[in-house]
């Protein structure tokens, strides 16, 4: 079992595939970077599953793939097959814009993908263009019809944003209750890769939008999930909210963070993070053991984001895996 030097388990690796993006985001990656990682830097599939075998082996049960886009890593659904033979019952999921799912649901899930989080913040194609950069509305529906018919369990995410998106939470909801499926409402975080103009939404904003038509219930936390629930009373139906204004998830927090490049990261917002790429790339499992240790040993109790001008952080969504 993994413990961090906090007392807290540790059962949950995100890992990041790529920092490359098709989309360019407001919130997130509104610029191409200046430069990427350089190819020969970033792990192979092999590699990186050298590293996954040893997080299972040490106690973690839940793996999410992220990025960047994780669809643009070529073979993914092989990497995924290679998790999946090695431990059947982990609980594996991934985290995509949609742009790319539409032609490839189907071999994810036969490779044993049981979860995806497919990113919506727009029903409106000039204002998800808007957001994105890019026109991609209708490949992103197309992408999150087929993992429902193909039965990935999908979750909806949305960001919302003032003057942009902000008239449309109700209309996400009501198309994530449509759809049968759960949406979470995600607060904006500020960040200095972003585009300075954007103003964000704290949850009691988004969630006045949603009180205007429905009764709500607050359900509470999912384990140590980040993300707080809450019921529709009318229906039944259940939505999330991930609200880090709040800073009060840290201290169930359960995770650590993997980059494309081979550094674990021990918390999003937190700079400390120590590199696998060399024990990894000599095949020293017992290093790379130990660096794990190591970095759990000083995973924060709480993290350093913060929103204001001075102290904003400059870790990139896109390379930490959000
Ligand atoms: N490209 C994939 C996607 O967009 O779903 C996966 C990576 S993305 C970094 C993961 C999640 O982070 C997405 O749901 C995205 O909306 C969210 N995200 C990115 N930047 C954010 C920000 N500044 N504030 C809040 N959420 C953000
Ligand atoms: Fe790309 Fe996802 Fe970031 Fe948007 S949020 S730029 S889709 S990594």
């Amino acid at each position: 079992m993994l413990i961090d030097g906090h007392g807290r388990k540790v059962d949950y690796l995100r890992i990041s595939l790529t920092e490359r993006c098709n989309f360019r985001c407001q919130y997130c990656m509104p610029e191409k970077p200046f430069s990427w990682i350089p190819k020969e830097n970033i792990l192979s599939f092999e590699e990186l599953f050298m590293f996954v075998k040893v997080a299972i082996d040490e106690g973690v049960t839940k793996i999410r793939l992220t990025g960047g886009e994780p669809l643009l890593r070529e073979d993914i659904a092989k990497f995924i097959k290679m998790i999946n033979d090695y431990k059947s019952d982990i609980d594996l999921a991934l985290t995509t814009n949609g742009y790319l799912l539409g032609g490839m649901a189907r071999e994810l899930k036969d490779a044993g993908l049981q979860r995806i989080n497919i990113s919506l913040d727009s029903l409106k194609p000039d204002i998800a263009a808007k957001i994105a950069n890019k026109d991609v509305l209708e490949k992103v529906m197309y992408g999150i019809e087929q993992a429902i018919d193909v039965g990935l369990n999908v979750k909806l995410n949305m960001v919302p944003l003032k003057d942009i998106n902000e008239d449309e939470i109700v209309d996400i909801l009501e198309f994530s209750m449509s759809k049968n499926v759960k949406v979470r409402f995600i607060e904006y975080m500020e960040n200095s890769h972003a585009n300075i103009e954007l103003r964000g939404m704290h949850g009691r904003e988004i969630l006045d939008h949603i009180l205007k038509k429905y009764e709500i219930k607050a359900m509470g936390r999912e384990g140590s999930s980040p993300s707080f629930n809450y019921r529709i009373l009318q229906n039944g139906y259940e939505f999330g909210m991930i609200d880090p204004h709040k800073h009060d998830f840290c201290e169930s927090c359960n995770r650590i963070r993997l980059t494309a490049e081979g550094y674990l990261i021990p918390c999003l917002f937190f700079d400390e993070a120590m590199s696998i790429a060399e024990a990894i790339k000599q095949k020293d499992i017992k290093k790379a053991s130990e660096i794990l240790g190591e970095v759990l040993k000083n995973k924060p109790k709480e993290n350093r984001w913060s929103e204001n001008d001075e102290n904003l952080s400059s870790r990139a969504f896109y390379h930490t895996g959000g």
